[in-house]
């Protein structure tokens, strides 16, 4: 049994990166045989491409998967842990694993992800939910065959959580979701130390793939008939800082650019690490998307010293200014927390005065969460919960407006989109425009997986609506 430990999940040294490339090992192969797996994944698009990774895993070993919960063998929750309502969520759902395994208690029962990483939530496991079989972290998704096999043979919850900065592990096969556009990390890790945020502990340190496997996966995507690639990291214009050669985010950009692959996205900015030579490669290749994430967290210079941001409001707005002005059409969204400990009045009017100065084209709001063993957990924090929950009303009703207004400005318009399959809608497809708004369309299937134009009729405050012309 490994279980984490936070103080070490902090820890950083200069000690270079340990680069493997991932083989399975034949005796597991079989495992799998004969049985179901289903994956629950919860939070950002980094889980999301780890059960990607884990689905692969798993079908390497034979096991098929499963779209409902009730037929799986083994049933495995992919976690997050940005925030208390992610945390109520996975223990909500782990109520419905239980009530199934004793039914059959042959089923096995596994925790990955982010929470795995954290002490508190394993000790919980390991002390008040026995019967959860495998618990693994996020530094060894790729030991999951050995994890599970040694599950079966003993008999006894295994719990391998490592609490180091990480490696890096190339090869790791991959089950992706869509045939049309794919993740594709370019780093891991973060070593920003935002006092809010846990990831620095869950993902350990900043490592950023050497340029030629990213590169090589691109490429191999281009040929696989992929049309869409979003570069994945958590801080990613950061990236390449902590390689040995004189590469970075701007070199990549542009060399991803190069592969010809029809749309180049990334996530996520800090506003931080945004250089001019990044946005000049943005501005220069049709084929890199005019949309980005910009996290803007707060708009008061003294919380966003608070969270350890390293910029201030003007350089936002600055930054914000240069991207709209540099790169033709773009739209920029964002994330904000309000009710950070000790967010006064005039902190959260300084957060409205960006939102009314940048009006964006859609933004994820958050009242603020302590997370256990960060620094922001352990402020003093005397703003109530009714105090925030009004603030983030006002500014949703701020957002939303901003919203409305961005897509209003595409009625009539036409615009290209990647159709990526059937829609919630009635018998529509949906897709993604360049600048990342969601497009209902009617259209036949063979539209599926093309960029095609379309003249936007209709528009809601979160969608919109179209008509495939020529
Ligand atoms: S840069 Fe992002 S991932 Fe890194 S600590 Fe800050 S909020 Fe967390």
């Amino acid at each position: 049994m490994i279980l984490p430990n936070m103080k070490e999940a902090k820890i950083r040294t200069n000690k270079k990166v340990n680069i493997s490339k991932y083989d399975v090992d034949s005796k597991y192969k079989n495992i799998g045989n004969n049985k179901k797996y289903f994956i629950k994944t919860y939070g950002c698009q980094m889980n999301v491409h780890d059960s990607e990774n884990i689905k692969a895993l798993l079908e390497e070993m034979k096991f098929q998967e499963v779209y409902n919960m009730e037929d799986a063998d083994l049933i495995l929750l992919n976690t997050c842990a940005i925030r208390e309502n992610a945390h109520n969520k996975v223990f909500g759902f782990l109520g419905r694993v239980k009530h199934l395994k004793e039914i059959r208690p042959d089923i096995i029962s596994g925790i990955c992800g982010c929470m795995a990483q954290e002490e508190s939530v394993v000790n919980e496991i390991k002390d008040k939910y026995k019967w959860v079989d495998i618990v693994f972290g996020t530094h060894n998704i790729h030991n999951l065959p050995s994890i599970l096999n040694d599950s079966l043979m003993k008999r006894q919850q295994e719990i391998e959580v490592y609490s180091i900065e990480g490696e890096i592990v190339e090869n790791i096969p991959v089950k992706r979701d869509s045939k049309y556009k794919a993740w594709v990390n370019i780093m891991y890790g973060c070593d920003k130390f935002c006092t809010y945020c846990i990831v620095p502990y869950t993902r350990g340190k900043q490592r950023s793939r050497e340029p030629e496997y990213i590169l090589e996966e691109v490429e191999k995507l281009v040929r696989d008939g992929y049309k869409e690639v979003t570069l994945l990291g958590q801080n990613v214009n950061a990236y390449g800082k902590d390689l040995d050669i004189n590469y970075t985010m701007s070199d990549l950009l542009r060399d991803v650019a190069e592969t010809k692959i029809e749309r180049v996205r990334f996530v996520t900015s800090h506003p931080w690490d945004f250089n001019d030579e990044m946005i000049k490669v943005i501005s220069e290749y049709d084929n890199i998307m005019p949309y980005i994430h910009l996290p803007l967290q707060s708009g008061s210079d003294r919380i966003l010293k608070l969270m350890g941001r390293r910029y201030t409001k003007e350089d936002y707005i600055n930054l914000f200014n240069k991207l709209k002005e540099n790169i033709p059409n773009v739209s920029i969204t964002t994330d904000i927390i309000v009710g950070f400990p000790g967010e006064t009045e005039e902190d959260f009017k300084d957060t409205l005065d960006v939102v009314n100065t940048c009006k964006y084209d859609s933004a994820y709001t958050f009242i603020f969460s302590p997370r256990v063993g960060t620094p922001a957990e352990k402020m003093k924090d005397d703003v109530t919960i009714e105090e925030k929950n009004k603030r983030l009303h006002i500014l949703n009703e701020s957002v939303n407006k901003y919203a409305n207004e961005a897509n209003q400005r595409y009625l009539n318009k036409v615009v290209p989109v990647l159709i990526e399959g059937k829609s919630e809608k009635d018998n529509m497809l949906m897709g993604y425009t360049d600048t990342m708004k969601l497009v209902n369309v009617s259209g036949s299937d063979n539209y599926i997986g093309k960029i095609v134009n379309v003249k936007i009729t209709d528009v809601k405050t979160w969608s919109l609506d179209g008509k495939i012309v020529k």
